[in-house]
């Protein structure tokens, strides 16, 4: 019989911290992923010689998530040196540094950032259900200040376009790691060889400490027996291990970890023994209206082009044509080597309602005003580009609004069934991103262990 201590369903960067760090405690580690590579959201495509990942991808707070997870593991985390070192904000017809938003207000900035930084950040989990604005206008009177944050979370596509969508707790929980990691209100850093690498790395180092990771092999259930999981199930000839019936096979183990993004985790997750309310979570947050959606291009350029600097990473609220938030940057500043040598490639995007995806006129209008829109900030753009290449994607994640985060997110064990765990950024987590799942995956993994790792000790999780 093919038996694991923990079984993870999905080869994600979740699933790939979580297994590296059991694997690393000499736990027999299986990881399942359904695709012939790993990576999940983390994947990208090649054309004409240019690097384009899903979107565009910029790793924050890695300081002591990822990279004490690659450090505990015994893998180097290596980024390319160059990072983000403007944040250009368009309104009122011109650029802006994002700082001159509280210029002249500067002694307010700053005692608000104190309080973040000394706050718990026990204290902002109670602010699951309350707006950024809530908490800001109750400690300040300055429209700078505040008009600081909103711009910043509205650039990080928190909540959508509406001020009372952005979350007072996600957004504290990010500033107060940045400004107290950091000294910055936020930071980010370029992985070295691509973000790919990064998930083959840490299905390296699982392989090397014994564990397994196989793709192509796609769950199909999860066994639950007296309210404890015994194993999944998957299909047949998909992998050469398990019990066979003829038809599928079974993968038995005491732990099994759930990392699909929640809204297809009701695929693989057995509904009928899990709570209602913990079900009507899921469902919750899986809805079409509480998932974000993302359309954006990438552009080959033959000169770069930018406001302030090629390093910077701009964004703008309402913006003159679309109407709405958005961010740009040039991914082959940060790493040339995504771009052939001479040639640079930019990125910009806008993440809003997803009934956006189902109007295809309106898509199409909306993508022509992006283009509108980037002319605009960008006078030289047209002169430069080689060609442009539109995305869109539903899969970014869940909105972080009041009432849609924190404790009003499935919490990562799951209810009623021992040995069964749910983990990454659309479970209970703190904001968005590649380092925030990992971090999800440093919480289970610690879970499973029943103690924190010290290498750990002093991190955030969730
Ligand atoms: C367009 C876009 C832009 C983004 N930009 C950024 C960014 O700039 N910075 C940043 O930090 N983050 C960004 N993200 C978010 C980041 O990609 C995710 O936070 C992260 O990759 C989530 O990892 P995960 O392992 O939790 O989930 P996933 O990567 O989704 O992993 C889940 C895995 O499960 C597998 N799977 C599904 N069903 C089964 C099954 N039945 N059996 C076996 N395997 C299965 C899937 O194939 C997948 O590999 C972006 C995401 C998108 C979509």
């Amino acid at each position: 019989m093919s038996r694991h201590d923990v079984i993870i369903i999905g080869g994600g960067v979740t699933g790939l911290s979580a297994g590296a760090i059991l694997a690393k405690q000499g736990k027999k580690v299986i990881v399942l992923e359904r695709r012939p590579e790993v990576g999940g959201r983390i994947a990208e495509t090649t054309v004409d010689g240019y690097t384009l990942q899903w979107g565009g991808h910029i790793l924050e707070d890695t300081g002591s998530g990822l990279g004490r997870i690659f450090e505990y593991v015994g893998l180097e985390f290596e980024d390319t040196g160059v990072r983000n070192d403007a944040c250009p904000v368009f309104y009122d017809g011109a650029w802006h540094d994002i700082r001159d938003y509280y210029a002249n207000d500067r002694d307010e900035y700053k005692r608000i950032v104190a309080e973040i930084v000394a706050s718990d950040y026990d204290e902002f989990e109670k602010l699951d259900d309350t707006p950024l604005r809530t908490w800001l206008e109750a400690r300040t009177q300055s429209q700078g200040v505040i008009d600081f944050f909103e711009s910043l979370a509205k650039i990080e596509s928190m909540g959508g376009e509406r001020w009372y969508d952005i979350s007072a707790s996600d957004f504290l929980y990010t500033r107060k790691l940045h400004y107290g990691e950091r000294r910055v209100a936020g930071y980010s850093v370029w992985p070295k060889g691509g973000y790919v690498k990064l998930c083959t790395d840490l299905a390296g180092t699982i392989k090397a400490n014994g564990g397994s990771v196989e793709t192509g092999v796609k769950v199909s259930s999860i066994t639950v027996e007296n309210g404890a999981v015994k194993g999944v199930v998957v299909g047949r000839g998909e992998i050469p291990i398990g019990d066979y019936d003829g038809e599928t096979a079974t993968l038995r183990a005491d732990h099994v970890i759930c990392t699909l993004p929640i809204w297809d985790a009701l695929t693989v997750l057995p509904e009928e023994h899990m709570p209602k309310w913990y079900v009507d979570q899921i469902k919750e947050a899986s809805k079409p209206e509480n998932r974000t959606f993302w359309f954006g291009f990438y552009a080959a350029l033959n000169e770069p082009v930018y406001a302030r600097s090629p390093r910077e990473l701009t964004g703008w609220v309402k913006g003159p044509y679309t109407g709405m938030d958005g961010w740009s940057f040039l991914p082959s500043a940060l790493d040339p080597s995504v771009a052939p040598e001479g040639k640079h490639l930019l990125c910009c995007g806008v993440v809003t309602d997803p009934s956006l995806s189902q109007n295809k006129a309106l898509l199409n209008q909306k993508f022509d005003e992006l283009d509108q829109e980037m002319d605009h900030f960008f006078p030289e753009l047209k002169k430069h580009v080689i060609w442009k290449k539109r995305h869109k994607v539903l899969t970014y994640n869940v909105w972080q609004r009041p009432g849609l985060v924190g404790v009003y997110r499935p919490a990562n064990k799951v209810p009623a069934v021992d040995g069964l765990w749910v983990a990454g950024d659309t479970y209970r987590s703190r904001m968005i991103g590649i380092d925030r799942a990992a971090r999800s995956g440093i919480t289970v993994a610690e879970s499973i262990l029943g103690e924190r790792i010290s290498a750990f000790e002093n991190t955030w999780r969730y």
